[in-house]
């Protein structure tokens, strides 16, 4: 058996979607990889979808390690306005009319590279790219930004017909992986959707058994049952890698220097454990009359908070259909900002409690630092994630696990009685949230299952 020093360098190819959410894990496990490993080098390629501004966010995560190459897609057509009636339709159509000029890229890197290209790393709306690895025979690896349960989801998806859309009538669904039935109002908005949808998570699932392994950023302390189950029902290898965080924070144009250290410095001054933080992730906005049971819902709990609020109000409560005087009251107990500095909130000793969308990098970023969810799910598998946090892991205070756009109001009440919950410190689910910090930081240090997971992924690409 070659030694290391003898081992040949190789190439891996990472094609993640341009979404905060999944470009952050992927560009962190790309980093992890290159940092584990001085034999893999890795390039990146840059996908953008039309109409949006050039993507700096990678470009200023990946500035730092110039072993890891960037290399931009060229654009494709955008979809057709019929397309645009779902957002996994649109990004799946667009990604399959990227293909060639995927393969196009890679062809080249496969001539003009010194080093055999040994992998794609894929994105989940990437599957399609799974054709250009075949054609050039390099296997496919599938990075999931979400977690096992999810996974088992898309196993479900794939066993279903292609035309058997979900109803929220449905009986409750037997998932591999989730010890409870699954109740289908807990379901992505896609599984619902008539306009391409479905159809769309019907051809992604399609493709999740013809990669060579799929990597999820989860840990086994967390869902070792799940990948059991779902390694009973032959799936390919499954690497759980996680937590994979960007520590640093995320980069936005909604956050300058001085808004920075205006949140970091207002949470100085707030007693240990006091402060909820409201953040709906990257997308999770709603409409003025549920901004404002948020607001009357802060108001009455007597909770100090931040909160971020896309588009916050300046000057007039009124306009923004805030309640009389909530401006004033936030000046003395909380503070609104519009992009939250998240990991650097989270880590505060100020912070005691988080009023979350559920999106997966939140979740594992509350794990990290010790911090209770109460969950409010918006929009894509949101919802799953929250059942899983309150009913299959006991992990989060229950607001909502089945809200979405178009719900029906969370009303002050509700809000105000789900803060108090979530900040009362004899809650289990404090003590419970406590252990799985631990659990999930061991899980990465050397040793750890995390760590050995990420070994034996580089192992089988090497050897394959
Ligand atoms: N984030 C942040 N500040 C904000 C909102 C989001 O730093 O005001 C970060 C957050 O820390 C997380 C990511 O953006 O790492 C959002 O990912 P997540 O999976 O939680 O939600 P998504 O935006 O994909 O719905």
């Amino acid at each position: 058996m070659a030694t290391d020093q003898m081992r040949n360098k190789a190439e891996l190819i990472f094609i993640p979607s341009p979404a905060v959410g999944h470009l952050a894990s992927t560009l962190e496990f790309a980093k992890l990889i290159t940092n584990r490993d001085n034999h893999l080098s890795i390039t990146v390629l840059s996908i953008r979808f039309p109409y949006t501004p050039p993507d700096t966010y990678t470009t200023t995560l990946l500035a730092s390690h110039p072993q890891i190459k960037l290399i931009d897609v060229p654009q494709a057509e955008p979809p057709s306005q019929e397309v645009q009636k779902s957002p996994e339709h649109y990004i799946l159509s667009y990604m399959e009319s990227l293909v060639p000029h995927v393969k196009a890229t890679i062809q080249n890197i496969v001539s003009s590279y010194p080093n055999p290209v040994v992998g794609l790393v894929i994105d989940f709306f990437c599957v399609p790219m799974i054709d250009v690895g075949n054609e050039l025979g390099i296997p496919s690896y599938l990075f999931l930004t979400s977690n096992v349960g999810f996974l088992g989801l898309m196993f479900s998806i794939q066993k279903r017909q292609i035309e058997d859309v979900f109803s929220n009538s449905d009986p409750e669904l037997l998932i591999p992986g989730f010890s409870n039935l699954v109740p289908p109002r807990v379901l992505p908005n896609a599984c619902f959707n008539q306009d391409g949808g479905y159809v769309a998570y019907h051809k992604l699932a399609a493709r999740f058994r013809d990669t060579k392994g799929i990597i999820v950023n989860a840990f086994s302390e967390l869902e070792q049952d799940a990948i059991d189950a779902l390694s009973d029902d032959h799936s390919p290898p499954i690497y759980a890698i996680g937590p994979l965080l960007n520590l640093k924070g995320h980069p936005s144009p909604n956050l300058d220097q001085a808004k920075h250290d205006l949140i970091l410095n207002w949470l100085d001054e707030q007693p240990d454990s006091s402060v909820v933080f409201l953040g709906f992730g990257s997308r999770g906005t709603f409409d003025p009359s549920q901004t404002r049971e948020i607001a009357l819902g802060l108001q009455r709990s007597g909770v100090r908070f931040l909160w971020a609020l896309r588009s916050p109000p300046t000057t007039d409560n009124e306009e923004k259909n805030l309640p009389e005087g909530f401006l004033e009251l936030a000046e003395g107990r909380g503070m609104l900002c519009e992009w939250a500095p998240q990991v650097e909130v989270l880590a505060h000793k100020a912070i005691g409690g988080f009023l979350s969308h559920c999106g997966w990098n939140s979740i594992l970023e509350s794990f990290w630092f010790g911090v209770p969810i109460l969950t409010w799910p918006i929009y894509a598998e949101q919802q799953l994630n929250a059942f899983m946090m309150v009913k299959e892991w006991g992990l989060a205070v229950e607001l909502r696990v089945d809200y979405r756009k178009g719900s029906a109001l969370v009303v002050a009440e509700e809000i105000e009685k789900g803060l108090k919950h979530l900040m009362d410190k004899d809650n289990m689910v404090h003590k419970k949230v406590q252990e799985m910090k631990e659990k999930a930081r061991k899980a990465v240090l050397s040793g750890g299952s995390s760590f050995i997971s990420v070994r034996k992924l580089i192992d089988d690409m090497i050897s394959s």
